[in-house]
Formats: C-alpha cells, sequence, structure tokens
C-alpha cells in the first residue's frame, strides 16, 4: 500500500516509529508536512499538492496533527478523504476531539462517566458555577489546552474564584471541573486502535504536582485495566468516531471517569512503559480497513 504520514517533523519518535512500521510491513511512505500542502478545491477533481508535485494514488493517510496546527491539519485530512484515502482518524473525529467542551458534550449524551464539569462565557455567579460542580478544590481548564498547559487546581473557593474571573477577562474558553483527588496525581492512558484497547499505562505526577503529564514530569509504568475501564475507553473512542485515540481515564470512587481523548496520542510513552509495537499495530489496523472512499462522514462536514 501507499501511505502518507502527515506531520511537521519527520524525527519525532512517533511519525519514525510509523515510518519504520510502514517499510517493515512492505508499504511504501512518505511523511508529509502538513503545512507545506496546498490545495485545489473544485467539485470534479479535488486534488493535494506538494513541492510542485501532485499527491496521487495514496490508499491511507495517517494524520499527526499538533494542536496548534488543528484548523489546517483537519481541511488537509478533509482533502485526501475527498480524494477518496483512507483516513486513519477522520478530519471530524480530530477537530471533535480538540475541543474539550464538545468532547465532554458528545461523551456525557452516551453515559460515559467523566469529572462533574461545568462551562460558562461570562456568568453573573461566578459562585453558583463553582458550586455546580461540587465547590473547591476544582480544576479549572482552558478549553483549547494541551500538554498539561493550562490547566489549574484551584483549593479554595477563593483561589477558584479569583482564577475563573482572571480567565474570563482575558476572554478565555474555560470549563471548571470537579478535583478527583483520590486519584492522586496518576492518570491512565489507553491507546485503543480499532476499537480494541492495545497498550496501557499508568502515568503518575511529580511529587507536588496533580498533572500527570509525561511533559510535566510525570513517570509511566504498566498498569492492568479492569474489565469497566477498558470497556469505558473503547467506548469513548467509538463516540468520538476516533479509530486511533488515546483515552485519559481518572480512577475515581465512582468508577472510570474519561477525562480527555487525544486524536494524535504519541508512542514513545506507550511503546518505552510497553514494550509494545503500537505503531505496528496502527498498520495493521490500515491493511484491515483501508478502501477507496470509506470515510464514514464524507459529504457531510
Ligand atoms: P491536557 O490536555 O493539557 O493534558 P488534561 O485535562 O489532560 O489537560 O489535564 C492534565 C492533567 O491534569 C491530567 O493528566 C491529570 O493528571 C490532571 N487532571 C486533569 N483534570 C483533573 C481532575 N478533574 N481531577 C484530578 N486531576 C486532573
Ligand atoms: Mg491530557
Amino acid at each position: 500500500m501507499k501511505i502518507a504520514i502527515l506531520s511537521r517533523n519527520k524525527k519525532l519518535y512517533s511519525t519514525r516509529r510509523l515510518v519504520e512500521a510502514c517499510k517493515l510491513r512492505g508499504h511504501e511512505v512518505r511523511v508529509i508536512d502538513t503545512l507545506r500542502c496546498y490545495m485545489n478545491i473544485t467539485s470534479e477533481q479535488p486534488e493535494l499538492h506538494y513541492r510542485g508535485e501532485t499527491l496521487q494514488d495514496y490508499d491511507a493517510v495517517i494524520p499527526r496533527i499538533g494542536a496548534s496546527i488543528t484548523f489546517y491539519g483537519t481541511a488537509v485530512v478533509r482533502q485526501f478523504e475527498m480524494m477518496g484515502v483512507f483516513p486513519v482518524n477522520e478530519s471530524v473525529a480530530i477537530s471533535r476531539a480538540r475541543d474539550k467542551l464538545r468532547s465532554l458534550q458528545l461523551l456525557s449524551r452516551d453515559g460515559v462517566g467523566m469529572p462533574k464539569t461545568g462551562y460558562a462565557h461570562s456568568p453573573d455567579d461566578v459562585q453558583d458555577l463553582i458550586q455546580m460542580v461540587g465547590g473547591a478544590p476544582l480544576v479549572i481548564k482552558l478549553l483549547e489546552g494541551t500538554q498539561g498547559i493550562g490547566v489549574v487546581l484551584a483549593e479554595t473557593r477563593k483561589a477558584a474564584e479569583s482564577v475563573i474571573e482572571a480567565f474570563m477577562g482575558l476572554n478565555a474558553n474555560i470549563l471548571v471541573q470537579e478535583f478527583i483527588k483520590e486519584a492522586g496525581g496518576a492518570d491512565i492512558r489507553c491507546f485503543v486502535v480499532g476499537g480494541r484497547v492495545v497498550a496501557a499505562m499508568m502515568r503518575q505526577a511529580p511529587e507536588g504536582e496533580f498533572r500527570s503529564n509525561l511533559h510535566r514530569g510525570g513517570t509511566a509504568t504498566l498498569v492492568k485495566l479492569t474489565p469497566k475501564e477498558r470497556a469505558t475507553a473503547v467506548k469513548a473512542a467509538r463516540v468520538m468516531g476516533l479509530n486511533v485515540a488515546g483515552v485519559d481515564i481518572l480512577r475515581s470512587e465512582r468508577g472510570p471517569l474519561v477525562m480527555e481523548v487525544n486524536s494524535s496520542p504519541g508512542l514513545e510513552g506507550i511503546e518505552m512503559a510497553t514494550g509494545k509495537d503500537v505503531a505496528g499495530m496502527i498498520i495493521e489496523f490500515i491493511e484491515k480497513n483501508a478502501r477507496p472512499h470509506r470515510t464514514k462522514t464524507r459529504g457531510k462536514g
């Protein structure tokens, strides 16, 4: 097969591993810098150009779209879809996952467990908003933050009020969330490929920190999932419409709670922690599912 990897950097671990896995399995592969693609949007024959040539005859595309280029990145994936190329994750699903509020609304509609979450633009009553999610301590998040940046723990009601008002003064979109204390600064990353959890790790925040992101100094270890956790991760990926997803779960007293669903989950942490060939499993998924014009949402958005 001929496979395109949309990535801004060939040297990133995830990109390198996907290239390697493609080659090992006998596929032709090319890394394409997302922002360097340009397109011809016509009703007859949608085209994608790259470095002066037309991209042609690709069977599948693996989008690795960084948060900062979601808008253009999803447009490039959509163009591939219009050309009939099978996307590992569809553009619409990537857009959904990038917006934490939209994701949580979809997950709650389908009954997936999540921390109590409130969202507001400019409420007259910040106290009521705080009360709505159970009072302090609580977590305040920027809607489009990533890698733990823009996630704040407010320990007291007063602190919560000040932080919320400060963010609102900056016109930032935020959500407020019940703080799951019993998770103890740990969360579980479930790596889902094609409706199955293929690998999972527990990430533990360093001493004095509640955010377990590896980018914030968290450490990863192997974890055994309960059947409920496994089912929750699979359901969350399905609801989001993602074939490949990193579902982040908090272990709470009332069971697994989904915090977020990532559409371009990194491979380094999970492969190192589990010793599994996750890249190979993604390529295997493509081999089993890629057919021309198989994008589910074709024509809708
Ligand atoms: P990001 O997209 O920046 O990674 P997350 O929502 O995943 O933002 O939050 C970052 C980290 O903060 C999580 O991995 C988790 O360890 C911690 N965290 C986030 N929300 C909560 C919460 N409601 N209760 C407890 N810990 C949380
Ligand atoms: Mg996260």
